[in-house]
């Protein structure tokens, strides 16, 4: 089972014990963890400062002022926190490294303790009694560093007593140092390749259409049937809109060959878009409303110069959670489109729907070389829903799981559904300039692999996010798995479909 990572490591991968033990606090284990800062261009790029501007004190103390302006759930957050203590271990960032900054409520702090000094009255005139800080150079430092070691989860929020949201927290920090020009750099070049090309990475569309065309060969040479990968068909019934990882990778491109078996068993029109060929959204992961608009905006245009009746998101967990909770609202209303169907749909939901509707011919002994567990992505989990059910974002998965395949197992409870624990790549992570803290991140969703793998000899963990299947693939041989332990759900659905020689 142990495949060893491409390169020696220059930091310890944690030990996984018997379950996941809260560490022992060790303060600054992380202080030298921070992503490259974008460089001038592509801070421009994207509508930001090129670099760290003059008067960054007095513009970021003002950003702050109007983000509580504008948010109420913000000023909430920061004000009403009463250090319980409920939230410290509840991270996986955290119970990876030790780092009391890495604390949910530590890192609230961080911006919490600046709103106060400028935004509260004791602040203004009794700083220290109430933990009011300015902003000087060593607390942007901080902010930096911190505010990138936040997957903007959520996790934490579940066990806060008062709801507090730390990845609305982390997201406004963001959206502060974007305004005063200390942007990063990963997810600010994204943003920009998308507004450029239309996908996080930057492929055009003759590279779009040369890759579907291969793999409709590949497919055809393998099923000997005729699955159709189509993009910018006119008329067709369904724009898919899917993260453009799935357009080349493992185990991302198993999935996309998934989605294209359902809609060509169920008889359903589709195409792809390459202007919407991105479902991602890193507008989220900065917090920035605009750059989430202008991205959202391209799959409406797509949508309507196509002229299909339906839009449905592939496998991708903060892309769903933008989607159902903001796609309407940053680019709608979707009114010219097909009212029978929600708008958008998750690939996760047409299927289910076509299974319970019996038009899909499925032999789950297909999936008999696997034991499958299934990871819950924190986007999909604690921010959006599926299907008409309370819930239904954390049993429609799972349904589509059991009907493809005979061994399905669930990680222990506190780590799945409501309470699951990020891959560690999340929220604007998934680069290698913080691979120290994916890989020490992803810990308790290892220890839950590991659980797993002990008691009923999983083999593969399945998961409905690009983020979550890249991190995996790059953090799993860490811990001593195989790379390839990580699978789309719909790699299952498509190797379970059953076609007839003539379909
Ligand atoms: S949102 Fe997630 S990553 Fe951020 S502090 Fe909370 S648990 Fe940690
Ligand atoms: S659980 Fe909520 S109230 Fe308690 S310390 Fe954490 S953020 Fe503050």
């Amino acid at each position: 089972m142990a495949k060893k990572p491409e390169k020696k490591p220059e930091f310890e991968t944690p030990v996984l014990g018997d379950y996941t033990e809260v560490p022992a606090v060790t303060p600054g284990s992380m202080d030298h963890s921070q992503p490259f800062v974008a460089k001038a261009a592509i801070n421009e790029a994207i509508g930001f400062p090129g670099e760290l501007v003059d008067n960054w004190q007095e513009v970021a103390v003002t950003k702050l002022g109007e983000l509580v302006d504008n948010s109420r759930a913000l000023r909430v957050y920061l004000d009403s926190c009463v250090k319980c203590g409920a939230c410290t271990d509840k991270c996986h960032y955290f119970l990876g490294t030790g780092d009391p900054n890495n604390m949910p409520v530590a890192r609230q702090d961080l911006l919490r303790s600046v709103y106060r000094r400028h935004y509260t009255v004791a602040g203004k005139y009794l700083p220290k009694l109430v933990g009011a800080k300015d902003l000087d150079e060593e607390m942007l430092d901080k902010w930096y560093k911190y505010f990138h070691q936040c997957s903007q989860c959520r996790r934490c929020s579940v066990y806060c007593p008062y709801g507090i949201d730390t990845a609305e927290v982390s997201m406004a920090a963001r959206e502060i140092m974007d305004t005063i020009g200390k942007g990063q750099k990963y997810c600010n070049e994204i943003i920009g390749k998308v507004h450029k090309l239309g996908n996080n990475l930057g492929l055009p569309e003759p590279a779009l259409a040369d890759t579907l065309e291969g793999l409709e060969e590949d497919v055809e040479e393998e099923i000997n049937v005729k699955v159709k990968f189509p993009l910018d068909v006119k008329g067709a019934e369904v724009m898919l809109v899917t993260p453009s990882a799935d357009f080349f990778a493992e185990p991302h491109i198993d999935g996309l060959i998934g989605y294209g078996k359902v809609f060509h068993q169920a008889g359903i029109s589709w195409t792809l878009s390459s202007h919407a060929s991105e479902a991602a959204n890193f507008g989220l992961f900065i917090g920035s409303v605009d750059n989430m608009k202008q991205v959202a905006v391209r799959i409406r245009e797509a949508a309507l110069e196509l002229g299909v009746k339906r839009i449905v998101f592939g496998e991708c967990g903060h892309a769903w959670r933008v989607a159902y909770s903001f796609l309407n609202t940053l680019a709608g209303p979707f009114d010219f489109l097909d009212s029978r169907y929600p708008v958008p749909q998750h690939i996760i939901e047409v299927t289910h729907d076509l299974m319970e509707q019996g038009r899909l011919k499925l032999d789950k002994s297909a999936n008999d070389d696997k034991r499958v567990t299934f990871h819950d992505s924190c986007n999909v989990a604690r921010a959006s829903r599926m299907g008409n059910k309370p819930g239904g974002q954390l049993t429609l998965p799972r349904d589509v799981i059991k009907a493809s395949c005979n061994h399905f197992f669930d990680m222990p409870r506190d780590t799945i559904g409501e309470g699951t624990f990020c891959c560690g790549g999340g929220g604007g992570l998934l680069t290698d300039d913080l691979l120290e803290l994916r890989v020490k991140g992803a810990k308790p969703r290892m220890q839950a692999l590991k659980d797993v793998h002990e008691q009923h000899q999983v083999t593969h963990m399945a998961a409905i996010c690009a983020i979550c299947k890249s991190q995996f693939s790059k953090v799993l041989p860490y811990y001593g798995f195989e790379m390839d332990q990580i699978i789309s759900v719909h790699q299952l659905v498509g190797d379970a479909l059953v076609f007839s020689a003539d379909a």
